[in-house]
């Protein structure tokens, strides 16, 4: 787990908490607010190991003594990691006992003692009562982080409380760089990533590391590259074959928008180096010579209306089998084959 500095982007954050450990201003509770990926718990963790740090440089960390070596281990003492055991709520009981009732008991080793709960969206009313008593009447030595990918479900008097931060998009450059100097992601492959990632690094990450990723963008340019002549029992056949990757179906219209939004490039100028999809370039040549903008920006609609279909829980079958019809009648000829 990175040290403050080694975290991409995020110059404001990262300059917030240097200031605060700096001045030694740091505040009782924080909201880090962003998306899934973008970075909290490492943010919040390379906080933490500043805080904690035996070898005080502020606003570093040493990285190399015990405690800097504990909090990246996440067997800190005095950085608590709250768990819950259901995966859609933070119930009451757990903020009581792994937060209020232990709060006084002074700190085993550090300066702090640091309570970090992610996901903090989902603890419930009474969770988030029992939580604002702590942060409204902390010990001098308590620190609570609270992340989330979003404070509206937080009690008023509980943002009131809370200095906020936000966890920003990392510029594509940074994100390349790292996937190319650190990972050593071969150069198409990681400009692919920072395409689909939009700027999180999480995702940036997962998608240039994980198998199941690779399949699935594999899978969905078999599915791309023929959808103009597709038959329809063929898509519904297609649909089946993603139904391996339905907890991730919002990767799968990211890498159709990314794909239609090549489409759309090769339309606007004959950029074979500007589309990210580039061993492709026939398939989207192609496409880009049947569709028209309209019928582009249809499709660019009909993916989002999925994405809100999908959110609202309609049956993903469903969902994907109408934007894939959809798609090809647009794609394809007017729906003569319909009659084959
Ligand atoms: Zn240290």
């Amino acid at each position: 787990m990175p040290d403050l500095k080694d975290i991409l982007g995020n110059e404001i954050l990262k300059e917030h908490f240097r200031t605060a450990v700096k001045q030694n201003k740091v505040s009782h509770a924080y909201i880090i607010e962003g998306e899934k990926g973008s970075g909290k718990k490492m943010i919040a963790a390379a906080f933490a190991k500043i805080l904690q740090c035996e070898n005080r440089q502020a606003p570093t960390a040493c990285g190399t003594c015990a405690s800097c070596i504990q909090v990246e281990h996440k067997n800190h003492p005095d950085v608590i990691w709250v768990s819950h055991e259901k995966p859609s709520v933070i119930s009451v009981k757990e903020i009581r006992e792994q937060v209020v009732n232990t709060i006084d008991i002074m700190p085993y080793k550090g300066p702090y003692k640091i309570y970090i709960v992610d996901e903090a969206e989902k603890m419930n009313l009474a969770a988030q009562n029992a939580i604002l008593k702590t942060i409204e009447e902390p010990p001098s030595y308590g620190i609570i982080l609270l992340l989330t990918a979003n404070r509206g479900a937080f009690l008023p008097t509980i943002l009131s409380r809370c200095i906020l931060l936000s966890v920003k998009p990392v510029p594509d450059q940074e994100i390349k760089d790292y996937l190319v100097n650190t990972l050593h992601v071969p150069e198409p492959a990681a400009e692919f990533c920072v395409g689909f990632s939009m700027g999180n690094m999480g995702k940036a990450v997962d998608a240039a590391l994980s198998e199941e990723f690779l399949e699935l963008r594999q899978f969905s340019i078999s599915v791309l590259q023929y959808i103009h002549e597709a038959e329809p029992f063929e898509l519904a056949g297609q649909v089946k074959g993603l139904k391996k990757w339905k907890e991730s179906a919002g990767d799968f219209l990211d890498i159709m928008l990314m794909w239609f939004r090549d489409v759309l490039v090769l339309k606007l100028a004959d950029g074979e180096k500007e589309i990210i999809f580039r061993d492709e370039y026939s398939f989207i040549r192609k496409q880009s010579d049947r569709l028209s903008f309209e019928a582009l920006n249809d499709i660019f609609l009909e993916i989002e209306h999925a994405r809100a279909r999908l959110r609202a829980n309609v049956n993903y079958d469903t969902v994907l089998e109408v934007l894939l019809m959809f798609v090809r009648d647009k794609c394809g000829d007017g729906g003569n084959s319909w009659q084959k």
